[in-house]
């Protein structure tokens, strides 16, 4: 999830008790990636922490130039967005493919009010996007103020952010935090919570450094980006979101996202 105005995000689900209604819903898989057998989805620790993402290359496809938007227009923030699914899937079904791991895209739907989600009613005072695993959908909003500036740049990272939760679902990360939600403390819930959301923040900053260049902006747009940044109980500390989504700027590939392993101190 992403709130809005802020850089941070957090998983529909954060409570034990939501998260056994939820892991029900993760049985379905997708379709194969084309050309070689897939592996089983990670379970466990390895999971976690030696999933095969973390050993596929940087993101391959480094041109996503944003098509341009009118301001309150919706239509062309539509065509806008979609383009910008286009890259991500192409990307991350690379990386999958690299992975050896079953994928196709994630279904998406464009809100401009709170809706029933499948994963509870959307939170628009809330929240920019959320990806609801129970029906493998990211719901973005588009809200009325952010669709009269058509160079924003925080839509492209909230979708880049949600994606993350997507590819995290499909490579078992999901799936294990949602099974260990069922046991775990509170206190152990709210960690894993912050470590699923620096990873889709690390994941975010990834794509996003891979195609930067393509994209014709200044680096003021990145640097707003970091400032715009604060924290939560669920999301970490300022600090942390600012390390991760920098990370994986400048690391360029899933690899550099293994929030499972990393110190508590870059997952406060
Ligand atoms: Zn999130």
């Amino acid at each position: 999830m992403i709130r809005i105005s802020l850089r941070a995000a957090a998983v529909t689900v954060t409570t034990a008790a939501t998260a056994a209604a939820t892991v029900l819903s993760l049985a379905g898989t997708a379709g194969a990636s084309p050309g070689k057998a897939a592996r089983p989805m990670p379970r466990g620790q390895a999971a976690l922490t030696a999933n095969p993402l973390y050993k596929t290359g940087e993101f391959d496809f480094p041109e996503c130039s944003e098509l341009s938007r009118r301001p309150d227009d919706l239509d062309t923030y539509r065509v806008y967005l979609d383009h910008l699914l286009d890259c991500l899937n192409k990307s991350w079904t690379e990386e999958f493919r690299q992975a050896g791991l079953r994928f196709s895209p994630p279904k998406v739907r464009y809100i401009t009010k709170s809706v029933p989600t499948g994963c509870g009613k959307y939170p628009a005072g809330y929240a920019a996007g959320m990806y609801c695993p129970k029906n493998d959908t990211m719901w973005i909003l588009l809200y009325k103020s952010q669709l009269s500036d058509p160079t924003e740049f925080n839509l492209f990272t909230v979708i880049a952010h949600e994606y993350g939760h997507y590819a995290q679902d499909r490579a078992g990360i999901l799936p294990e935090v949602y099974r260990r939600y069922r046991t775990v403390s509170k206190k152990r819930a709210y960690d894993l919570t912050r470590r699923v959301e620096l990873q889709a923040e690390c994941f975010s900053g990834a794509f996003i450094g891979s195609v930067w260049h393509s994209l014709g902006r200044e680096e003021f747009d990145f640097e707003e980006q970091l400032d715009w940044i604060t924290g939560d109980a669920a999301h970490g500390k300022a600090r942390s979101i600012r390390y991760w989504l920098k990370r994986g700027w400048y690391g360029n590939g899933p690899k550099a996202c293994d929030t499972f392993a990393a110190p508590a101190r870059t997952t406060a």
